[in-house]
C-alpha cells in the first residue's frame, strides 16, 4: 500500500549490524571476496534471518549479530554497509534515521577508527540523500564497565567533533547481561557532556532495573515490554512510566519474533497508546527481523484497528522525539505537510 511507503517517517530505534538486508549482505561477501579478506563465516540469510513461527528466542539473537558483525570488521566493509542501509531507510520513505552502532574493535580497526568511518559514512551520505541521519553511539551490556567508560568517553569526545552527526548514546545487548546500575556513571558522563539517552528497558522481566532505569530519566525508551504488570512490570513501574511519560522507540515484529511477546494482538503498543504514552513505531533490525518502517506501521494499523489518519499522527508525533533538535521542524512541517495533503 503505498500510504505507508508515501507517509514521510522517522526511524528513531535501528542497530546497524542487524539492518543489513539480504542484498547488502551479498555486497558485502562479494566485497570480502574481492579484496580477500578471510569471510570467517559460511553461514548466510537462512541463520542471519530470525521470522515469525522461528524456534529461536531472544538469547539466541544475540548470536546471529556475529554474522553481520564478520561481515563489516574493516573500515571499507563498515563504510558500504552504512551507506546501504541508508539508502535503504530512504527508499522505504524514512525522511529522518538515528542510527546506532556499537563501536567494535576488530583485527582491521580500532573503535575510534569505527567512529570516525560512521561519521564519514553519514556526512557523505548527506551529499546526496534526502533523509536527514544521525547516530547514536550503543553500549553493549555484555561490555565490562572500563570499556563502557571508554566508548561513553569516546562518544563524547567525537560528538564534540561531530555534533551535527553524533546525537545520543544507547545502552543494548542481552538483557540478561551487566547490571544498569554499573553503567550509570558512564551514561552520566555522556549525559552531561550533551548527549541524549535511550535505554533498552524492560526486554526481560525485571522491575528492579526497570524503576532504576525510569528514575534516571532517559529521553527515551527502547521496547519497554515489562513494564505493564499484565506482562511483567509492577504497579509501581507502570504507575511510574505513566508519570513521566517517557517516550517508548516500539518494535513490534521484532518483539513477535523474538517471543518477547506472544503476537501483535498482544503487543504492549496498544496500552502504551491508551495511556497516552507516546510511542515511536520502529524496526529495531530490519535485516534480522525481515521488516521495514513502512511494514511496521501497517502491520500497526491493520492489529490495532488505527485510521490512516492515526497512523499519520503517530509519524508525526514521533517527530517531537528526534534527538537532533535542529530539525524537529523541518521533519514536523513535512508530516504535517503529507498529513495536509493526504486528507
Ligand atoms: P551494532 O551495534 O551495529 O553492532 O548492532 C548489533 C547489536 O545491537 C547487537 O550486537 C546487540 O548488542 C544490539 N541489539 C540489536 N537488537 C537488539 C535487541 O533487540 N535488544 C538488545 N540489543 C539489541
Amino acid at each position: 500500500d503505498s500510504f505507508f511507503l508515501e507517509l514521510p517517517k522517522v526511524e528513531l530505534h535501528a542497530h546497524l549490524n542487524g539492518s543489513l538486508s539480504p542484498a547488502t549482505m551479498l555486497q558485502l561477501k562479494r566485497f570480502h571476496a574481492d579484496s580477500g579478506i578471510e569471510d570467517k563465516t559460511n553461514a548466510f540469510f537462512d541463520e542471519f534471518q530470525i521470522g515469525a513461527g522461528d524456534s529461536r528466542n531472544l538469547t539466541d539473537c544475540f548470536q546471529v549479530f556475529n554474522i553481520a558483525h564478520s561481515l563489516t570488521s574493516t573500515p571499507d566493509a563498515l563504510t558500504i554497509a552504512t551507506r546501504l542501509t541508508l539508502q535503504e531507510f530512504q527508499d522505504d520513505g524514512c525522511c529522518y534515521l538515528e542510527l546506532r552502532s556499537t563501536p567494535r574493535e576488530t583485527p582491521h580497526m580500532t573503535k575510534v577508527q569505527y567512529i570516525e568511518t560512521l561519521v564519514k559514512a553519514i556526512q557523505k551520505s548527506s551529499l546526496h540523500l534526502t533523509m536527514i541521519a544521525r547516530l547514536i553511539i550503543s553500549i553493549n551490556r555484555k561490555s565490562p564497565v572500563a570499556e563502557v567508560e571508554e566508548i561513553a568517553t569516546l562518544a563524547v569526545e567525537y560528538y564534540k567533533k561531530h555534533p551535527d552527526v553524533i546525537v545520543g548514546i544507547e545502552l543494548s545487548g542481552d538483557p540478561m547481561a551487566g547490571t544498569f546500575q554499573s553503567f550509570v556513571p558512564a551514561l552520566t558522563q555522556a549525559r552531561n557532556a550533551g548527549l541524549k539517552v535511550t535505554l533498552h528497558c524492560g526486554e526481560v522481566c525485571n522491575p528492579v532495573e526497570v524503576m532504576e532505569m525510569l528514575k534516571f530519566k532517559p529521553e527515551r525508551l527502547g521496547h519497554g515490554t515489562c513494564i505493564h504488570p499484565k506482562y511483567g512490570g509492577t504497579e509501581e513501574t507502570w504507575a511510574t512510566l505513566c508519570e513521566l511519560k517517557i517516550p517508548v522507540e516500539v518494535c513490534l515484529t521484532s518483539n513477535v519474533n523474538t517471543k518477547s511477546t506472544p503476537d501483535y494482538e498482544s503487543h504492549h503498543f496498544k496500552l502504551f497508546y491508551d495511556a497516552d504514552i507516546p510511542t515511536i513505531i520502529c524496526t529495531d533490525d530490519k535485516g534480522v527481523f525481515s521488516t521495514s518502517l513502512s511494514q511496521e506501521y501497517q502491520i500497526c494499523l491493520k492489529t490495532f484497528s488505527l485510521t490512516s489518519s492515526q497512523t499519520a499522527r503517530l509519524a508525526l508525533n514521533a517527530c517531537q522525539y528526534v534527538f537532533a533538535d535542529n530539525v524537529r521542524k523541518t521533519l514536523n512541517d513535512k508530516l504535517l505537510n503529507f498529513i495536509g495533503k493526504y486528507s
